[in-house]
């Protein structure tokens, strides 16, 4: 069989170049080894949330006398929790099977491995079949960055996958990684009752690499829930001593040494790509550091051969690997797609309070020289956010003092996920601040702070 188009991976890059293709008038098939969907749905994005989503009512049920409400007893079951986002991600994976009949869109399964020729032979169960293309997509997404000394055995130290399927609640963990997947497990075991550690490389603690005052927050937030976060740490081994763990960690900056005792280790250290064994080294397709080496438009240095997502460089990020697909199919349809714009990606982390960005951090912006205006709204001081009872956070807002350019949006708070997009939209169609201030915001909403934060930088702040 000859398709116009084989994708190689159905996660949120490769299922999503794949509808944008049969759109376009190409005949598509994907080739998928596990679940559809790929991480995001079965491993990520998705059960995740359903886990935090139980975390946060948890939490709102015993701080319920907060609201008027009083409830005598309540438990958490960990194993139902659990249970509840497995059948989230098996759903959202269907989905993904519904929308691909919808498209006509053939799923080949089984392991799939590149030839010549555009070709690629798929083994299912030990059966192998070749399958023709005009273009091939490799999507193949990545996996849990594992540490020299630290690998991932799934008992001792886990990866993200094993942390969203253990049968048992920890007592005790340490986290290695104040990152997004660091950071998200953080809460949500702490909220089931785990005394959580987390050691971090890097000097600002949880989530490094915000704006300096958005980790700042985070950090105070999490010490104030007891979650203790190591900065400028690091692991150096993990030991079975007896019925526990012993954790060696490494103050980075003064080399002082000391054990920490845990049940697990998490290793949420980054990610690796898939790259390997898919036989992209017989075809001679260019990679660095293990990545794919691509141009605007995802094309490898071999014809008909395309990569988007967590196997190219750029971040790691299910709406990244999406927008990657839908300007690499458009391109190849012969249209004329903008290349994606990297600084103007959002980027959302879900514990609670909830983290939110895109552009540039005060720091970013500064050495880049740009001379800034800053604004800075509290949601202490927003009606919304007292009335839900969630006033920690704030939004902060970076303008280039001369043209007016947003050049960064930074949020912490409840649910900052769901109000970033704006600050992307308008960045993408250069709004100023000026316009910001008078595009009336609609009030009560958490939306407001990011016109007033706005109305902060120009000294026109209503409501502080
Ligand atoms: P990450 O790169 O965001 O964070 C890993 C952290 O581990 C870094 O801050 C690094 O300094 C630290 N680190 C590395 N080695 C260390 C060591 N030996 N000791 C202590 N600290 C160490 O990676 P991640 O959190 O594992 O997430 C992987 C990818 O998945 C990222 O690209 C992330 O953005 C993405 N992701 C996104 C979301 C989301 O959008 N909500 C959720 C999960 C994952």
């Amino acid at each position: 069989m000859k398709y116009d188009l084989i994708v190689l991976g159905s996660g949120p890059g490769g299922y999503v170049a794949a509808i944008r293709a049969s759109q376009l008038g190409m005949k598509v098939a994907v080739v998928e080894r596990e679940s559809l969907g790929g991480i995001c749905l079965n491993w990520g994005c998705i059960p995740t949330k359903a886990l935090l989503k139980s975390a946060q009512v948890f939490n709102y049920i015993q701080h319920a006398e907060d609201y008027g409400i009083e409830i005598d007893k309540s438990k958490a079951n960990f194993e139902k929790i659990i249970g509840r986002s497995r059948d989230v991600a098996n759903s959202m994976s269907k989905g993904i099977n519904f929308l691909f009949r919808k498209n006509k869109i053939d799923v080949i399964e089984g392991q799939g491995m590149l030839k010549s020729g555009k070709k690629i032979e798929v083994d299912k169960d030990g059966k192998k079949t070749v399958f023709e293309a005009k273009n091939i997509i490799v999507a193949t997404g990545g996996r849990s960055k594992e540490l020299p000394n630290l690998s991932i055995d799934n008992k001792n130290i886990i990866g993200y996958r094993k942390a969203m399927s253990l049968e048992k609640l920890p007592k005790r963990m340490v986290v290695i990684g104040g990152g997004a997947i660091g950071v998200e497990f953080a809460y949500f075991y702490k909220s089931m009752g785990t005394d959580v550690t987390i050691v971090e490389f890097l000097e600002q603690g949880a989530l490094p690499r915000e704006d300096a005052d958005i980790s700042k927050e985070l950090n105070k937030i999490f010490k104030k829930s007891g979650i203790t976060v190591r900065s400028s740490t690091k692991v150096n081994s993990v030991e079975e001593k007896g019925k526990s763990l012993s954790v060696e960690i490494e103050d980075v900056k003064k080399g002082k040494k000391e054990t920490l005792d845990c049940d697990v280790v998490l290793s949420a250290a980054g990610i690796a790509p898939n790259t390997e064994n898919i036989g992209l080294e017989e075809l001679g397709v260019k990679t660095e550091n293990s990545m794919i080496v691509v141009d605007d438009f995802y094309r490898t240095n071999v014809d008909g051969i395309f990569a988007i997502g967590d196997v190219i460089p750029g971040p790691a990020l299910a709406h990244v690997a999406s927008a990657e697909g839908i300007i690499c199919v458009e391109k190849m349809a012969g249209e004329s797609p903008n290349p994606l714009d990297y600084n103007n990606i959002p980027s959302c982390t879900y514990c609670t309070p909830e983290v939110a960005s895109v552009g540039y951090t005060e720091t970013a912006a500064k050495e880049k020289g740009y001379e800034i205006k800053v604004g800075k709204f509290p949601f202490s001081a927003s009606g919304k956010a007292k009335a839900a009872g969630t006033p920690e956070g704030f939004v902060k807002v970076i303008f280039d003092a001369k043209y007016g350019e947003w050049l960064g949006c930074h949020m912490i708070g409840n649910n900052v996920t769901e109000i970033i997009a704006e600050a992307v939209s308008a960045r993408k169609l250069e709004t100023t601040g000026h316009e910001i201030i008078k595009s009336v915001h609609p009030h009560p909403t958490m939306s407001e702070a990011v016109m007033e934060a706005t109305a902060a930088a120009y000294d026109e702040v209503i409501h502080l």
